[in-house]
């Protein structure tokens, strides 16, 4: 569905049978720039669009229009604004099959997964957060020697979203939704190697009557769109998903303003396969983290055995992994598609041919996928790296696996938790009271025991170290979106007990 965009010319390209836009989405219309960036497809390279290429105008006109819708979407009740949040997610549910189709085509993941795993959780994003105001945000009472702290979540202004390419509407809608449900007003900057899919979304929070200014999209590079966005005077929160040095960067932007950010970043999270495993779930557990060619920031890319099973479980892992169907991510039977970018292949090739040539030996894959060319690589494990070099210690962000093997609980702790960052862990054990002792003293911000990827937007998320600084989530995204505010009610000074007791009764 493509909807009437009004009082402009709309001029939308066709990609995979969808109608997208390619202009920058401001203050309900569609804003062009001087100049454009070229988008192509990983799945075989075609040129897909010329995307307008924002920098500092287009965001000041962004982040203008989101300060004036502030005024009234502030104002407007949760329930209100919960309402406009659930017919989002209708059209995103009516849209699922283009959004699907677009995305695949855009970023290269596969098409089964968008259309059955994540296009319904934007959805489901929407609905959650907008739920989630209108119903949970309320603190237990706080009572000071009569007096009653009533504590509030007030919108705080104009949220800068910052988003990466591995799952494009997943991740903005984490946060688009918590900031809108919360009344702040949004500027997103989506990754210039997947940008399509915000702006049909854009359409879509039209045509679901959200007021003009409240969503907005600049495009763009992050040197560029990005840099002027996070540096802007006029913005109250930053949320940003990326890797660690664009964070360190977007930090020292945010400085001045002293703009609070939450960063959900990278990782290079252990998978632990105790002796006392149920040996095919941890193979089945080993092999998932090559899902969406291994471009997922919580995937457990450390594979740490106890030395007592390491050999049968190399063998059936590399038994079962043989099978990986690779291909073209619009194909059904397809398992795992291309990398994104040649960037982004050229890098995992280059941390293999390092770690070979210094001795690793390749127990799987190790090269690019030569049957298919272009940007598929093949997954790979790699063993016997050397202590502390760089193909353990950093986030690849490709299908590359690890292996080490360990001989007590200790040394399983002490890898584990040896690199800078602490995003997940995935722990298989047989027993719950080793993995009840073990987990105490994992550093991670998430932790799956026999089990992988099982999310709850309830629940918390984010990562520790250098993985990230905040949490996300139920009323942790709200404690970020918005101004947590403590009105302290004084037992005395009212003109009547009554106006007293209904004050109490309000607030407590
Ligand atoms: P990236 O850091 O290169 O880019 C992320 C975003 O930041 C892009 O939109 C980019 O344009 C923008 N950007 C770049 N420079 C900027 C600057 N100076 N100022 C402001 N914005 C700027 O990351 P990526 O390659 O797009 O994504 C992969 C990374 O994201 C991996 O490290 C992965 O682990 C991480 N990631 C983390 C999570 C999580 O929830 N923790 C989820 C997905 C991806």
């Amino acid at each position: 569905m493509i909807t009437e965009v009004k009082d402009v010319v709309v001029s939308h390209i066709e990609i995979s049978g969808v109608l997208v836009e390619t202009r920058h989405w401001i203050n309900g219309m569609w804003v062009d720039s001087p100049e454009t960036f070229e988008d192509h497809s990983p799945i075989d390279g075609a040129h897909l669009a010329n995307v307008s290429r924002g920098g500092a105008s287009e965001v000041d006109q962004a982040v203008t229009a989101a300060r004036n819708a502030f005024l009234l979407w502030s104002r407007t009740s949760a329930q209100e604004r919960g309402a406009i949040l659930h017919r989002i997610a209708d059209l995103v549910e009516e849209n699922n099959e283009e959004l699907a189709q677009l995305e695949t085509r855009d970023n290269g993941a596969l098409l089964r997964s968008h259309r059955r795993g994540v296009m319904p959780r934007v959805a489901h994003n929407l609905r959650f957060f907008a739920d989630w105001a209108i119903n949970e945000l309320h603190h237990p009472i706080i009572e000071t020697r009569g007096h009653i702290n009533a504590v509030s979540w007030d919108p705080s202004g104009v949220a800068a979203l910052i988003t990466p390419w591995n799952a494009p509407l997943m991740l903005a809608t984490w946060k688009i939704a918590p900031a809108l449900a919360a009344g702040d007003t949004v500027v997103l900057k989506p990754a210039e190697w997947s940008p399509l899919t915000a702006n049909y979304f854009a359409e879509l929070t039209q045509a679901a009557g959200l007021p003009d200014g409240v969503f907005n999209v600049v495009h763009g590079f992050g040197a560029e769109a990005g840099h002027a966005l996070v540096g802007h005077p006029g913005i109250s929160r930053i949320s940003f998903t990326g890797s660690v040095p664009t964070a360190k960067l977007v930090a020292k932007a945010a400085a001045d303003n002293l703009t609070p950010c939450s960063f959900e970043l990278g990782g290079k999270s252990p998978t632990i396969i105790f002796d006392d495993a149920d040996l095919d779930l941890a193979v089945t557990l080993a092999v998932e983290q090559f899902d969406n060619a291994g471009q997922v920031c919580l995937a457990g890319t450390r594979l740490l055995v106890h030395e007592d099973i390491a050999a049968t479980f190399i063998d059936k892992f590399r038994e079962r992994a043989k099978l990986i169907v690779q291909g073209d991510p619009r194909e059904e039977s397809t398992q795992i598609g291309p990398q994104i970018h040649s960037r982004q292949f050229d890098k995992i090739k280059g941390y293999v041919e390092r770690a070979r040539e210094s001795g690793a030996k390749i127990l799987l894959g190790g090269t690019p996928n030569t049957e298919l060319g272009g940007l598929y690589f093949t997954p790979t494990l790699v063993s016997e790296a050397l202590p502390g070099s760089e193909i353990l210690t950093d986030e690849i962000f490709g299908p590359v696996l690890t292996l080490q093997s360990f001989s007590s609980d200790a040394e399983a702790l002490e890898l584990a938790n040896g690199t800078e960052f602490g995003l997940a862990a995935v722990v298989v054990t047989g027993d719950k009271e080793r993995a009840r002792e073990f987990t105490q003293h994992l550093v991670a911000g998430t932790i799956w025991v026999n089990c992988f990827f099982v999310r709850d937007l309830a629940a918390p998320f984010g990562g520790s170290k250098k993985s990230g600084v905040g949490r996300e989530g139920g009323t942790w995204s709200f404690d970020f979106y918005a101004d947590v505010k403590n009105t302290v009610y004084a037992p005395n000074g009212w003109t009547s007990e009554t106006n007293s007791e209904s004050e109490r009764n309000k607030h407590g």
